[in-house]
């Protein structure tokens, strides 16, 4: 008898993955549904290397609470069952209202792509797929008792806490959205089990307003917590910076037995909730780097999730297809397929790009980029002064 080999790569998704806050809010789900479809439309689907599942159904409550505090879950059902429940002031301390409402089903979207993540971290924990990959995951704010920041759950928790509860006893969690990857850190502070590392425009002008370098890990957990404040306007090579100088040697030093990326490409220049101003060609570089770490340190366990990218049609379905062919460990090739050009265009998408990198960049400044690389090396500096203690390999 013959065993099927290992796909290198799950991708777990379906059109009806993702929150829906309604109105003109950013969590548009065109952002992972075209991602998914240019993987389609491209053959990545097909490849031998890669499988597909759909998301199960939501995340059962005795799940959720292996991260989140039962007196949260009950008030999510609660708010998602009686909507108008959430104008009473205790929903605000459950961070119900604002950028996070109450509507009809919020509880079961969000347990869906909590069990999503699960599904995907399982796999990889197990053997089933070397890889893994959820495009409409990656909420990343919430506590383990509050909703935060465009999510419920926090979904990346759930991703670790699925590899812990496999057994695992070292992840890594690699956060490169714009903004701090506050929740998850938090929620890890004090275990030593877990290493946290985010790289995010600096808190000082950004939303969650944390992450700073000396958030260096709870009393029972020192070094465990990682962050790079990038200043604005830092551009790509800031992040490439980031990662070559702080994200791989402390992932290296740290040694997981599998990693769970965060990768919100919201720091791109056309998105309208950041002022970092990346552009298309650093995202596959940030892949490969976090592919190749994966298979360094953990035979290519890495469980990706998406994340911020607010523009619809720009970044976020190139980034995350890309995302995809390179954890499938193909390459790919301009210009992309017609055929998902014209799925983008009738999903309202004025101007599909024709090539996977194309992009015209921001509007160049000299003065305004020369002080941003320097404030963005000062930045990596305080992140490697404020950790060489716990990794000298920094120094
Ligand atoms: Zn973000």
């Amino acid at each position: 008898m013959t065993t099927a080999p290992v796909p290198r790569l799950l991708v777990v998704h379906d059109d009806d993955l993702g929150m829906r806050f309604g109105g003109d809010h950013p969590t548009d789900r065109r952002r992972h549904q075209l991602a998914v479809a240019l993987c389609r439309e491209s053959g990545l689907l097909n490849l031998a290397a890669v499988s597909t599942a759909q998301a199960p159904g939501p995340m059962p409550d005795e799940g959720l609470e292996r991260v989140f505090a039962p007196a949260f879950v009950r008030a999510m059902h609660r708010y998602s069952r009686t909507p108008v429940l959430a104008a009473e002031p205790e929903a605000r301390q459950w961070g119900i209202g604002g950028d996070n409402n109450a509507y009809p089903g919020m509880h079961e979207d969000s347990a869906r792509v909590c069990a999503a993540c699960a599904l995907a971290a399982a796999a990889v924990a197990d053997g089933r797929a070397r890889s893994a990959l959820v495009p409409a995951g990656g909420a990343h704010h919430g506590l383990a008792n509050r909703a935060w920041g465009f999510g419920i759950y926090n979904e990346t928790a759930v991703a670790i806490q699925t590899l812990l509860d496999a057994g695992l006893e070292r992840v890594a969690y690699i956060d490169l959205d714009v903004h701090h990857g506050n929740g998850t850190q938090w929620i890890y502070y004090d275990d030593p089990r877990v290493l946290t590392v985010s790289v995010h425009e600096s808190g000082h002008h950004l939303f969650p307003g944390s992450g700073f370098p000396v958030e260096t890990g709870g009393a029972a957990a020192p070094g465990s917590s990682v962050n790079v404040a990038l200043p604005p306007f830092a551009g790509d090579d800031a992040y490439r910076r980031a990662m070559s100088r702080v994200v791989v040697p402390v992932v290296r030093a740290f040694g997981p037995q599998a990693i769970v990326a965060q990768c919100g490409v919201d720091h791109h220049h056309a998105d309208p909730l950041s002022h970092i101003l990346t552009t298309m060609p650093l995202y596959p570089e940030l892949w490969r780097a976090l592919r190749e770490l994966a298979d360094d340190t953990c035979d290519g366990r890495l469980v990706a999730l998406g994340g911020g990218g607010y523009e619809p049609c720009t970044a976020p379905p190139r980034a995350w297809a890309a995302l995809a062919a390179e954890m499938a460990g193909v390459a790919v090739a301009d210009p992309v397929p017609e055929s998902w050009r014209e799925i983008a265009l009738a999903a309202g998408c004025p101007e599909p790009a024709r090539g996977w990198l194309e992009d015209p960049g921001p509007a160049p400044d000299h003065d305004r980029d020369h002080a941003a690389a320097a404030a963005a090396e000062e930045a990596i500096h305080l992140t490697v002064t404020a950790l060489a203690r716990f990794f000298p390999v920094l120094v």
